[in-house]
């Protein structure tokens, strides 16, 4: 008995060491070449960003810009030494568009140009539009049918005017430490109850005349009574932004080629316009717009490091690479294109030995609702629908996604696999002098880690310093390579590629989550399945 009573505390201290995890291992050697390479003289990511923004940008998915964006990268890759270098074709997509032309003119009362810009698949107006406006924002069943057979050729405007508050709050921010604080604390969700993850509302594709109007008159019977009225040109107000910044409105039809011709216009001159018609002052507009459509399928760009020892098992790395077309797609997310790039051109750069390979992805119709990556994940893993996993699903050890902006990663979303936590808290302390020390239990979503989260992969997305992303950038005429911040997005190649790299080297794949159930088809939008909540701010 006495025996016992000695041996007790020994036995607890074995079991605990048993159970206790091994300490992560960090080859801070590696960790400090990789920095030296991206922080320092040899980066190339602002490089990259010139050529997919200034030079090939926008990149619309199927459209020229994103072809040729497409042929640049490949090149790129190609001269970085990569291996299996190539634009991996998904589909269907429908058909590719192309803005050609875009005029637009206040001539009556006074002469002023119009800021505004083609949605996203409308059609051209064949030709010069000249006109005065209509204001056509029935409430009720009844007043849009007062409009019945008064359309037709007409310059018709579909939205209200849009109440332009004075900003009293910065353009740009960084998240404070109070606030990495609270995005730390983890977060309850209900299952299913916020549905959509990631984004959603008035700013988002799709919502240009925001809700149903207050009559309860829904965006698609207006958009029904319109196709049958035939107006020579539509026209909404920007639903965010302002200074001349537009936000896009609803893309359309991808299929056809006789979408309604529809411009966003910015909120300042269509007010003006507006209140010019509700005085009944003549007004005189004059548009043109010339499109193109192409047959062609969309790709993913797809760039690999082949691994030694474990050749067979795979580290990914990505973030989409089509745009909208309302700038040069900068933000959004050529950003975290560019910075994939990086990861290779750095990781290929040092010949650093990687047990697994490591495969970049750029996606393509993300912004569509992540339909390049979904299109993969199901080829190469596992169909979501029914849940049915291929050989090369157990070889992923995880991925890695950037879209959320130019801002500097602060830490990282666990998308709720609380098993990483340890691993990441190790794996970022290297990087706690440079901001990014927050792990969070949370998710966040609207973009492609979700293609692989949604299939029981650890799929990653960061924290990043919100920037003018929402109040600026996102989907507007103003995501340009001017909005890019080249020190962040240094510190973000940095961080990406040693993820990468550690993950490419760790004896074990990273944890994995339970496998999701099957996801009937259509679900698991943006807001990924089970409805998971987007955690912190900003969207895709
Ligand atoms: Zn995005």
């Amino acid at each position: 008995m006495k025996k016992l009573r000695f041996l007790a505390p020994l036995l607890v201290f074995a079991s605990g060491l048993a159970f206790a995890q091994p300490a992560e291992k960090v080859d801070l050697n590696v960790v400090h070449r990789i920095k030296d390479e991206a922080l320092g003289r040899n980066s190339k990511v602002m490089d990259h960003m010139f050529y997919l923004t200034d030079v090939n940008g926008p990149r619309l998915n199927n459209s020229k810009g994103y072809r040729a964006a497409g042929e640049w990268t490949v090149k790129r890759l190609k001269e970085y030494g990569l291996s299996n270098v190539h634009l991996e074709k998904w589909g269907p997509f429908g058909k590719g568009w192309n803005l050609e032309m875009y005029s637009g003119h206040m001539i009556e009362p006074m002469y002023q140009p119009i800021i505004a810009m083609p949605v996203a698949w409308t059609a051209g107006t064949n030709g010069v539009v000249t006109g005065n406006p209509m204001l056509v924002t029935p409430q009720t069943q009844a007043e849009l049918d007062g409009f019945k057979g008064k359309l037709a050729g007409k310059i018709v405007l579909i939205s209200p005017k849009r109440d332009l508050a004075m900003s009293t709050t910065p353009l740009g921010v960084r998240y404070t430490e109070a606030e990495l604080q609270e995005i730390q604390s983890a977060q309850i969700q209900i299952p299913g109850l916020f549905g959509r993850g990631g984004r959603g509302g008035p700013g988002a594709p799709g919502g240009g005349r925001g809700g149903a109007a207050a009559g309860g008159l829904s965006p698609m019977a207006i958009q029904n009574f319109l196709k049958e009225e035939k107006p020579a040109l539509v026209i909404q107000v920007s639903t965010g932004g302002d200074g001349g910044t537009l936000r896009g409105g609803g893309a359309q039809n991808r299929d056809v080629t006789d979408n309604l011709p529809t411009l966003v216009m910015a909120a300042e001159h269509y007010n003006r316009i507006v209140r010019l018609v509700e005085h009944e002052i003549p007004v005189k507009l004059q548009f043109e717009i010339k499109v193109s459509f192409d047959d062609t399928e969309p790709f993913n760009v797809i760039a690999e490091i082949p691994g030694n020892g474990k050749k067979d098992e795979l580290v990914m790395v990505g973030g989409h690479f089509d745009s909208w077309h309302y700038g040069t797609g900068a933000t959004d997310n050529a950003a975290g294109s560019a910075i994939a790039m990086e990861v290779m051109r750095t990781l290929k750069s040092l010949n650093l030995n990687m047990d697994r390979t490591v495969r970049m992805a750029l996606w393509g119709g993300e912004e569509e609702g992540l339909l390049g990556s979904r299109a993969y994940v199901k080829e190469h893993f596992a169909d979501p629908t029914t849940m049915k996993v291929t050989s090369e699903h157990e070889k992923v050890a995880g991925y890695w996604n950037i879209d959320n902006g130019t801002g500097k990663i602060r830490g990282i979303y666990l998308q709720g696999n609380d098993m990483c936590r340890p691993i990441f808290e190790k794996w970022l302390e290297p990087f706690h002098d440079l901001g990014a020390a927050t792990i969070t239990s949370r998710n966040t979503g609207g973009t492609d880690h979700q293609a692989f989260d949604g299939i029981g992969l650890p799929g990653f997305q960061f924290v990043q310093d919100t920037m003018d992303y929402e109040t600026r950038t996102h989907h507007t005429n103003m995501d340009v390579y001017d909005r890019i911040q080249a020190t962040d997005m240094m510190q973000m190649s940095a961080i990406e590629a040693s993820m990468v790299y550690l993950t490419a080297v760790r004896p074990e794949k990273l944890p994995r989550k339970p496998l999701p159930p099957p996801q009937p088809a259509g679900r698991g939008g943006r807001g990924g399945g089970g409805g998971a909540p987007t955690a912190g701010r900003g969207g895709n």
